[in-house]
Formats: C-alpha cells, sequence, structure tokens
C-alpha cells in the first residue's frame, strides 16, 4: 500500500507512467498494480519531473536587502528546494537556520565567506569580515545545512581588495572539505579572466550570462579563453538571473555557441519577485526555452544537475529511493513578452506553469493549480 500514486505522469521524454511514493520517498516508478491511500490520475496531460530546485536565491527573512520567505519563492511557485545564496554568513547563519525549519520548502545555505553576510551591499570590502575560525565553526555547526560557499566577486562588494578575497576563499574552501564554491560576477575589477583562472572543478560560476563589462564573451562576441579552460577544467555555470544580472543577448550568443548553463536559477528575493523582471523560477525557465534549449535541458537544469553540483544526493531524480519531491506542470502555449535585465525584450509562445508540488511525499497546489482546481492532492 503507498502512501500517494500519480496515475499517467507525463515525463519530459514524452513517456507516461506511474509514480508511487511511500514514507516521504519515491518508492517506485512504473506502470503499477498496486494501491495506494490517496491515487492521482494525471491522464497523461500533465508534466511531472523531479521536484524543481532553484540553485541561487535570497530568502533569510531579516535580511535588510535581499529578504524574502522561502515558501513564497518555493513551494507555491512548484519549487520544491532553494540554495540560499549567502545571504548569511558565520554570524547569522545560526538565526537563518532557526527561521527556515518551519518552511515546507527543504531550505539550504551557501554560506557567505564575509561574516556579516548581505547586511549590507559591500560585505568584502574590509578582509577583516573574512574569519576562518568562525567560518569553520559555522560549517562544523551546520553540516546538513550549509552545503557551500558564496563570495561575491564584483568592484561594489570588494572595493579596493581585488582578487584576494577569492584567494582566500578558495583556502576556506579547502580547509572546509571541499565545499562547492560559487562566485558572483558582475562588474570590474576584477576582471573575470583572474577569477576565471583561479576556479576549479565544482565551483559555480553564477550570472554567468550578465550583460557587464565581465560578461562570458569577448567583444567580437566569443567565448572568453579564461572560461572555455574553465569549463573544460568543471566549473560549472549557473544562471542567477537577479535583478541585474541576465542579458538576452549574451545568453543567445552563448546558448549558440553551445554553451548551456549548467543550472538555471533566479537569485529571487521579494524586490525582483513582485516588480521583475524575475517573477519566479518557471518564468526563468521558460526565458531559456524561448532561448532555444529544450523542455529535457531545461528541467534537467533545475533537477538533476541543481542536485549534483550542490551535492542533494537524495533529489533531483525521478527514482526509487530519492526524496518524494515532484513538481507537476504544464507547458502552455501561450505568447508571453519577456523582460531580461538590461529591459531587453524577447517574444515568447510557451510558458511553464507549475501546478502542485509534492514535498517529502505530501502535495500542495500552487497559486495557479489551486485556482484552476486541476486536482486534489
Ligand atoms: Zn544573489
Amino acid at each position: 500500500m503507498f502512501d500517494l500514486l500519480l496515475r499517467q505522469a507525463r515525463l519530459v521524454d514524452e513517456t507516461v507512467t506511474d509514480i508511487a511514493i511511500k514514507d516521504g520517498k519515491i518508492a517506485q516508478m512504473g506502470i503499477t498494480e498496486g494501491q495506494a491511500t490517496k491515487t492521482v490520475d494525471l491522464a497523461g496531460k500533465h508534466y511531472v519531473s523531479a521536484g524543481w530546485i532553484d540553485a541561487h536565491v535570497h530568502c533569510y527573512p531579516r535580511s535588510p536587502i535581499y529578504h524574502d520567505q522561502p515558501d513564497i519563492i518555493g513551494i507555491a511557485t512548484g519549487v520544491t528546494t532553494v540554495i540560499d545564496a549567502g545571504s548569511t554568513g558565520a554570524d547569522d547563519i545560526d538565526d537563518f537556520y532557526t527561521l527556515t525549519r518551519e518552511a515546507v520548502t527543504d531550505v539550504y545555505a551557501l554560506l557567505n565567506i564575509s561574516r556579516v553576510g548581505l547586511i549590507a551591499q559591500n560585505e568584502l570590502a574590509d578582509m577583516n569580515n573574512i574569519n576562518a575560525e568562525a567560518l569553520q565553526q559555522a560549517v562544523k555547526r551546520h553540516p546538513d545545512f550549509i552545503v557551500g560557499l558564496k563570495a561575491r566577486m564584483s568592484s561594489s562588494v570588494v572595493g579596493d581588495n581585488g582578487i584576494a578575497p577569492l584567494t582566500r576563499a578558495k583556502a576556506l574552501q579547502q580547509e572546509n572539505g571541499n565545499l562547492p564554491l560559487m562566485v558572483h560576477i558582475g562588474n570590474n575589477p576584477p576582471d573575470l579572466d583572474e577569477i576565471a583562472e583561479r576556479l576549479s572543478a565544482g565551483d559555480i560560476i553564477t550570472h554567468c550570462y550578465n550583460g557587464k563589462p565581465n560578461r562570458i564573451l569577448t567583444p567580437a562576441g566569443e567565448l572568453r579563453a579564461s572560461i572555455t579552460r574553465a569549463i573544460a577544467r568543471g566549473v560549472r555555470l549557473d544562471v542567477g538571473h537577479g535583478s541585474a544580472s541576465l542579458s538576452f543577448a549574451v545568453a543567445k550568443q552563448a546558448i549558440g555557441l553551445g554553451i548551456l548553463p549548467h543550472t538555471i536559477s533566479s537569485d529571487i528575493y521579494c524586490r525582483n519577485r513582485i516588480n521583475g523582471p524575475v517573477y519566479s523560477l518557471a518564468k526563468v525557465m521558460s526565458k531559456f526555452l524561448a532561448l532555444g534549449m529544450t523542455l529535457p535541458q531545461v528541467i534537467a537544469c533545475v533537477t538533476e544537475h541543481a542536485a549534483d553540483g550542490l551535492r542533494l544526493r537524495r533529489k533531483g531524480r525521478l527514482a526509487a529511493g530519492y526524496d518524494a519531491d515532484l513538481t507537476i506542470f504544464d507547458l502552455r502555449r501561450q505568447l508571453v513578452l519577456f523582460r531580461d535585465a538590461e529591459n531587453d525584450s524577447l517574444q515568447a509562445d510557451q510558458l511553464l506553469t507549475p501546478l502542485a508540488a509534492i514535498r517529502a511525499g505530501r502535495g500542495y497546489m500552487t497559486e495557479q493549480g489551486s485556482a484552476e482546481h486541476v486536482f486534489d492532492l
């Protein structure tokens, strides 16, 4: 007897299958004669993927600049797991952890290498904010919450310190079990080439399609040699759309060159959620469909790639034994005019529409799903 049985779920490879859930885990994939306490028939019509993972958000509710609530940006929009990218450092991580334990959405953190986190925009302008002892203690206190480190390497953040904070970040990474390191890029200095040369396998460049001076393309529109080498070493590219960090022109050119993102993330927080240009992870994903990626490619970026990059070993895949985190969604034919962070527009003709999410085996309708009474979870 299963707890929940999704019948005739349409997968992104266009096959149709049953998905059986028990005790918060996926119990079985494939057509089954088994019975469940609750059965939902998706009629081969609605898509199901592993639960969407947003690899770059801001949801420390007490952050003075980049605050939001995990469930508003998470489960309410079909996102089952969020990774907060450096809103807190060693000083506030305990408070962040405590505040997010009640959330339905699974919340993880990339610890800001600056102990003060994002209380101001220039958290790495004072090198004294990088404290190895405080960071190590924080990582030790939260081994299941802190999944990596975050270093914001742009001029407004590092002040006069140039590349020095990244050198420290790489050392801290080594001293703390080689955790994934996410590096934000934007305005220079430091120059992107200097940043890229210091990154190694598993490190993540976020804001990878930004339109600022530290973009990944040369003025001639080719991929910078330093980025080509970094990708060859295993450095990963993360979208991190945000208020100022996605250029359709850069993304289109890069994707045309075969430089796809490993992860599609929103960099969402209350302001760019309410006023745009982000709104939701689903909208960011839809932009990448409009930029030429296929549905399976886009979904992989928010499921298995995100889980692999952040070492979330029980997430990101529809397979027996994995967490029963799933997203139920439609791909609707409708005209949408998207805007990027440069205020350029992109005409799209389809929109990913999350209807419901299942988190640890329990179902939650999204706003859209509830409005339409699509099915009763
Ligand atoms: Zn961010």
